[in-house]
């Protein structure tokens, strides 16, 4: 999930989550160590029965992959996008 449009005009940096729920054990180290406090742990379940991250600011998000480097499972990782100069 990306920052919308005016999001992206307005700054820097942005990022882009990419999250493999199938991989995710809940541990919710991601959604803790997140600086700008933009995962929480979904409502549903993944296969393995356990809730795995979701996204729910990304406008907030800034692409530091502290998420992924977290991650005990690799189940998650950020990059971070330049925005574009009109
Ligand atoms: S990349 Fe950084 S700001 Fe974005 S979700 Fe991961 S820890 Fe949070
Ligand atoms: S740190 Fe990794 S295993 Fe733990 S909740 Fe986040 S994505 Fe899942």
């Amino acid at each position: 999930m990306i920052a919308n449009e005016a999001e992206k005009k307005t700054k820097k940096v942005y990022g882009e989550v990419y999250i493999d729920r199938e991989r995710c054990k809940g541990c919710s180290f991601c959604v803790e160590f997140c600086p700008p406090r933009c995962l929480e742990l979904d409502k549903a379940y993944n296969a393995k029965g356990y809730h795995p991250p979701a996204l729910v600011r990304p406008d907030d998000c800034n692409g530091c992959d502290l998420c992924g480097l977290y991650c005990p499972d690799f189940s998650i990782f950020a990059v971070m996008i330049k925005a574009k100069k009109d």
